[in-house]
């Protein structure tokens, strides 16, 4: 979501003139885009101000500023606390980025954090630096309105608001047409989007098709999906297309319906345990992952134990895995004690770890044997004699390098793997 607003940012800031460099000590201005989802994401950007001010001392001319969540949840309290930023302007205020910047130059520090309703960028076309030219995000929703108890998200980037579906598939065109193979449709709840358009709505799975049908040498993924709102009709939507990935992310945060409830999830472990059941149903070999929090308010042993029973039962390929941090404003912050001691957190998560290790492996270690279409993003990170690209679950592939070019698609089948990577070897496309 933030590489994404950055790309955003960027557009905005080169429309008006600015150009971008690699090397921070030649810039003039540097942006921090922030992230305010637990408490350790914020002591990171805390740290990197240090950093700041250690430039500004070389430098007293350059300017720093602020982006994002954190700028929004802290506001002008941050002009206080850090003397190096000039400037704070959190996620629906970029557009202003340039008056902000003026205003710096005459002398003064600047803030935007007003949220909008409406504001979703969607005449920018984002400038796709640090990219591989081959995979992007595409934005299709900003803001959220589940209110989780535990989520600061809400607060920080607003209301719930899609994108016009016909700049989507837009920018899905023009990617493609500028040689990229793989888009992301992003949002916090991707399956309540919702576009009305000349008297009809569209909605995800609609969006979903109209995306996939722009080529089928364009390889679709999505996230994230809310457990309470993911439909069959979508499950059938991903089954059509070939070019629509099988692979969903559907964090569950907990297995224990008590912990669900009190977390405000709007599913039960029996509600999430048959959206699994629809997907291995409607899309075998699909794969999925999910994000899992430990340690959450009144989180007892059982619960705990519920959370682990789940993850055994569903065998996630991938997970995401926090231990519970208390968020400020939130429901959670305002209504429960963060009770559970810090070493039982730890505990907890360490088990939740070790035991998604494991299915990780077996998961990979059932991929043994099978062959997989397989898009080349480029050379492994290890090795310019290997090509490493994904499958349509989303695993990393690494296979020696082919006659054919990052951006193609080839057939591998796969003969080693670890617990992070598959290993294989082209073959003909026959065998697949
Ligand atoms: N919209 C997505 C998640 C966005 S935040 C969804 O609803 O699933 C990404 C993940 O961060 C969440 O799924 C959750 O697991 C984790 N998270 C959010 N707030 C947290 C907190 N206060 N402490 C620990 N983890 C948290
Ligand atoms: Fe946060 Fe819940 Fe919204 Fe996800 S759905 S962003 S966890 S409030």
């Amino acid at each position: 979501m933030n590489f994404s607003d950055s790309e955003i940012v960027a557009s905005i800031l080169e429309e008006a003139g600015f150009g971008s460099t690699k090397h921070i000590a030649e810039a003039d201005m540097i942006f921090l885009n922030t992230c305010s989802i637990r408490d350790n994401a914020e002591q990171r950007v805390r740290k990197r101000l240090e950093f700041m001010k250690s430039l500004k001392k070389k430098n007293p001319q350059v300017v720093v500023g602020m982006l994002g969540c954190m700028a929004e949840r802290l506001k002008t309290q941050l002009l206080e606390e850090e003397n190096v930023l000039d400037l704070v302007a959190g996620p629906d205020s970029y557009r202003d980025l340039p008056r902000l910047m003026a205003e710096v130059e005459s002398g003064t520090k600047a803030v935007n954090t007003l949220l909008s309703i409406d504001e979703t960028y969607a005449d920018i076309s984002p400038v796709r630096y640090d990219s591989n030219g081959i995979s992007a995000f595409i934005s299709i929703m900003r803001g959220c309105e589940n209110y989780c108890a535990y989520c600061v998200v809400p607060y920080v980037r607003g209301q719930e608001r899609s994108r016009d579906a016909g700049s989507i598939t837009a920018e899905a065109e023009s990617l493609f047409r500028k040689g990229f193979r793989e888009v992301t449709l992003l949002g916090q709840n991707v399956n309540s989007y919702q576009w009305i358009s000349g008297g009809k709505t569209i909605r995800f799975a609609e969006l979903l098709e109209k995306a996939a049908l722009v080529n089928p040498l364009l390889r679709i993924r999505f996230a994230t999906s809310h457990p309470k709102d993911l439909s069959d009709e979508l499950l059938h939507t991903m089954a059509r297309h070939k070019n629509i990935c099988k692979a969903i992310h559907l964090p569950v945060q907990s297995g224990s319906t008590r912990m669900l409830d009190h977390m405000n999830r709007g599913y039960t472990r029996e509600q999430y345990l048959d959206r699994i059941d629809a997907i291995r149903n409607i899309l075998p070999g699909c794969a999925i992952s999910t994000d899992i929090i430990a340690g959450f308010c009144d989180e007892s042993e059982e619960d705990h134990q519920d959370t682990l029973s789940l993850m055994e039962r569903v065998g996630f390929d991938y997970a995401f895995m926090f231990r519970y941090s208390e968020r400020p404003d939130t429901l959670a912050a305002e209504r429960y004690q963060d009770n559970v001691p810090p070493e039982v957190k730890e505990r907890r998560l360490r088990e939740i770890i070790d035991l998604q290790q494991k299915n990780s492996y077996q998961s990979n270690k059932e991929d043994a044997g099978k062959t997989f279409e397989v898009l080349i993003e480029g050379f492994s990170k290890r090795s310019d004699a290997f090509y490493s690209g994904r499958n349509s679950q989303n695993k990393v592939v690494v296979f020696p390098v082919t006659g054919n070019n990052p951006g193609e698609y080839v057939c591998v089948k796969i003969s080693r793997f670890t617990s992070a990577t598959l290993i294989g070897d082209a073959v003909n496309p026959d065998s697949l």
